[in-house]
């Protein structure tokens, strides 16, 4: 049987997986990031997350999904603001010589929508918008069954389209983007601001019965959310988005403001043929997604 490795580097965990060519994943290891320790450190993690999945002489490829803006012409991972030490960081040279073959590289959300579309919730659906609310907010674009990567690599970045052009800083320099309205740390922190306390998932527990502060959370992660697909849907005329990361476990709570902000903006659309799915192979799909990626030459 075909089996390929997928590697996912987070900013807390790096995940990786034998996953064979149904999808199934055949083995997999996790390890935690050690971003303080600095290059070493991380590339130490990747070695012994690989060593820990066992033989993988016979796998048709090694893939990683790396955050941030990657080059993947010249596998270089240009910015990543949750692993700053990788900036300008020679990823695909220096990880295929780490593991002693030549490794493939993309964005984890890139990888991501890859897995959602061949294995996962959009496996019927050729265009789809991947958006994932966690710590950040990532997104891909697939458009005819390909994965939209734009002329410098950057297609698909949904986390920066700003929905409140007076809203707060976001990491990238710019202001209102769509990671301070919708992201996991932007609900958290609008919620201590309140003097709410918890987790999301215990904010949306408690939205859920009936809590009205804990509600207008997620009504306004759902709207700003609603303002930033809008736009793209009226780009691509893409009809549908599914929805991943941390925060997707209270889709149920973002769906009716976000419905709302569709249906106030989308042009020239039935607001009725927007699908919008919920990500469903969980924390698995950039590992997953990176072992669909291409062997390099
Ligand atoms: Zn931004």
């Amino acid at each position: 049987m075909m089996r390929s490795v997928g590697i996912d580097i987070g900013g807390t965990l790096i995940k990786a997986g034998v996953v064979g060519e149904d999808g199934e994943i055949l083995v997999r290891a996790e390890i935690g990031t050690d971003v303080a320790g600095g290059i070493d450190a991380i590339e130490s993690s990747v070695r012994q997350v690989v060593d820990g999945l066992g033989d993988i002489e016979d796998a048709r490829n090694i893939g990683i999904g790396s955050p941030g803006a990657i080059d993947r012409e010249r596998g270089l991972v240009r910015q990543s603001p949750n692993i700053p030490c990788w900036s300008d960081y020679p990823a695909a040279e220096r990880l295929s010589g780490l593991l002693g073959r030549n490794v493939a590289i993309d964005n984890d959300a890139n990888c991501a929508a890859l897995a959602e579309g061949r294995y996962g919730a959009a496996r019927d659906v050729a265009s789809f918008l991947l958006v994932t609310l966690g710590t950040g907010v990532g997104g891909g674009v697939v458009l005819g069954g390909r994965v939209w990567h734009g002329d410098s690599g950057r297609g698909g970045e949904v986390g920066h389209v700003v929905v409140d052009p007076r809203g707060r800083e976001c990491g990238c320099g710019g202001r209102g983007c769509l990671e301070t309205v919708s992201s996991a740390t932007a609900i958290l922190a609008t919620a201590s601001r309140q003097g709410l306390t918890g987790d999301v998932q215990s904010l949306a527990v408690r939205a859920r019965l009936g809590g009205g502060a804990e509600r207008a959370l997620f009504d306004q992660a759902g709207r700003g959310l609603g303002i930033a697909v809008t736009a793209w849907l009226n780009i691509l005329d893409v009809h549908t988005i599914v929805i991943g990361g941390g925060v997707s476990a209270a889709l149920d709570l973002i769906e009716p403001a976000l419905r709302r902000e569709i249906a106030s903006r989308v042009y020239a659309l039935d607001p009725g043929a927007i699908r919008i799915l919920h990500a469903s192979l969980g924390p698995d799909a950039g590992f997953v997604g990176a072992s669909l990626l291409e062997p390099p030459p």
